[in-house]
């Protein structure tokens, strides 16, 4: 059954925040609010989609860190525009924690980076462990050649087409193995 609930005005939003995302409430109400071009349903679920927290507004799925960078920039953010985690923490969408930065030069920030200390990168990776994701299948990939293509520099994507398997994959694995990256938290 589905229930279609129309607002004719904005009642205030109640954020459920179901994944211990790291964010200032008021300014994602805003963020929703500013976003949406009609009235939105009072109550907001922060929920993971992918690696990241995230809201639904309208059906469009949106990343709760892109969200507010939008919000605080005012405009869209095109899809090479990249929302950086300075302290690498995917659910800490802090306004200080968070830059635009240009796809191209994304990853390999992370590889230059190098300033997390090891203590910082494995309480990091153990906090992501603990969350439990759940991944859709399991490719066996090995860590020691997905390193080596990591080093030469391979994309994602060619890597991906390499292993067979989808970008996500590729992606979780190098999330559940912070060291693949140079040692670098990703
Ligand atoms: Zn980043």
């Amino acid at each position: 059954m589905v229930i279609c609930l129309i607002v004719k005005y904005q009642k205030p939003i109640v954020i459920e925040n179901t994944c211990n995302c790291i964010v200032d409430e008021t300014e994602l109400k805003n963020a929703i609010i500013w976003y949406s071009d009609k009235p939105v349903a009072r109550i907001k679920k922060i929920f993971m989609q992918g690696n990241y927290p995230a809201v639904s507004i309208h059906g469009e799925k949106i990343h709760v860190h892109r969200l507010l960078m939008m919000y605080w920039l005012k405009r869209k953010l095109d899809t090479n525009e990249h929302v950086h985690h300075k302290d690498h923490n995917k659910l800490n969408a802090l306004k200080e924690n968070l830059e635009v930065i240009a796809s191209s030069k994304h990853l390999s920030s992370h590889n230059k980076g190098k300033k997390l200390s090891k203590e910082h990168r494995k309480k990091i990776a153990e906090a992501n462990r603990r969350r439990k994701v759940k991944y859709k299948k399991r490719v066996n990939i090995d860590l020691n050649e997905l390193k080596s293509l990591l080093d030469k520099n391979w994309s994602i994507n060619r890597i991906s087409k390499y292993f067979g398997c989808d970008r996500s994959t590729i992606k979780n694995r190098i999330y559940e193995h912070p060291h693949l990256l140079g040692g670098e938290e990703q």
